[in-house]
Parts: structure tokens; sequence; C-alpha cells
């Protein structure tokens, strides 16, 4: 299996609960690795920019609102199969459907404030990594 990266954000609800450390602890126990890590408070344009694949949706103005209501920590990942790895992490986008032992389950509180984000393919990761990192901030 090919070693891969992804793009994690820790999201507003979370960091607001002080998870951050419960939840990168999940991350690293599943062994994916830190590649580049900040904490970051996004501004709109930011946050449109980034869900700019969703901005047909209902849910786009209030998601860009949640987002940007408090700080975030975007993360790079690496580690075999990684993408997949912490799609299955995270758990539903629904955390009252989200399996026992996902990050979803553990602490996502509605289906917008679920704690986590994770690309969902390898087009993605690279476009979302690349969209919050330069490559000499890449440095785990
Ligand atoms: N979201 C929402 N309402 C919905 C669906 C999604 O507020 O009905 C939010 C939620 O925070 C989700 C994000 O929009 O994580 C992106 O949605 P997507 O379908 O891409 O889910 P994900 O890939 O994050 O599981």
């Amino acid at each position: 299996m090919a070693i891969e990266k992804t793009f994690s954000i820790i999201k507003p609800d979370a960091v607001k609960r002080g998870l951050i450390a419960e939840i990168l602890k999940m991350i690293t126990d599943s062994g994916l690795k830190i590649k580049g890590m900040k904490m970051i408070h996004m501004d709109r344009a930011q946050a449109e920019g980034f869900y700019a694949v969703h901005k047909e949706r209902p849910f786009f103005g209030e998601l860009v609102d949640y987002m940007i209501s408090g700080p975030v920590v975007v993360s790079c990942l690496e580690g075999e199969n990684a993408i997949e790895k912490y799609r299955v992490l995270m758990g539903a986008t629904n955390p009252a459907q989200a399996a026992p032992g996902t990050i979803r389950a553990a602490y996502g509180l509605d289906i917008q404030n679920n704690s986590c984000h994770g690309s969902d393919g390898p087009d993605t990761a690279k476009t979302e990594v690349a969209y919050f990192f330069n490559d000499d901030e890449l440095v785990g």
C-alpha cells in the first residue's frame, strides 16, 4: 500500500471544548504521522475558498460561519493508506451515525459540529494540503 499524505482540521467545536490533545492522540495512535501542523483562525474568504466545492449546498453559509467561529488546528498527516485510514478514524459525517471508536462518535456534537475534517481522495488531499501549507512547513 502506498504512503500517502492527507489533510486534517480539528474544527472549532472541538478546539473550543479543549479536545485538541485527545484528537491528536487518536490520530497518532492510529499510526498516522504528523508532517506539519498549525493553529489558525480562518477568515471568511479562506473558509469559502476551502469549501468552494459545497457552495451550492444549502448548508454552505452556516458551514462557513461555523468554520470561522474560532481557531482550528490544521495538519498534514502521512502514512500507509492515510486518506482512507483517516476517513475511517473520523467516522460518518453525522456523529449519530459514526461507528464506535471514531473521533466523531467520541466528540462530535451534530452533523455540522462534527469535530474534524479529512480529505476525501488523493486530488482533494493534494489541493487541501497546499491550501494551508508551503512545502517547507512539512517538516515531520
Ligand atoms: N455539513 C453540514 N450539514 C450537512 C452536511 C455537512 O453542516 O448536512 C458540514 C459538516 O461540518 C461536514 C462538512 O459540512 O463535515 C462537509 O460536508 P461533507 O459532506 O464533505 O462531509 P465530510 O467529508 O466532512 O464527512
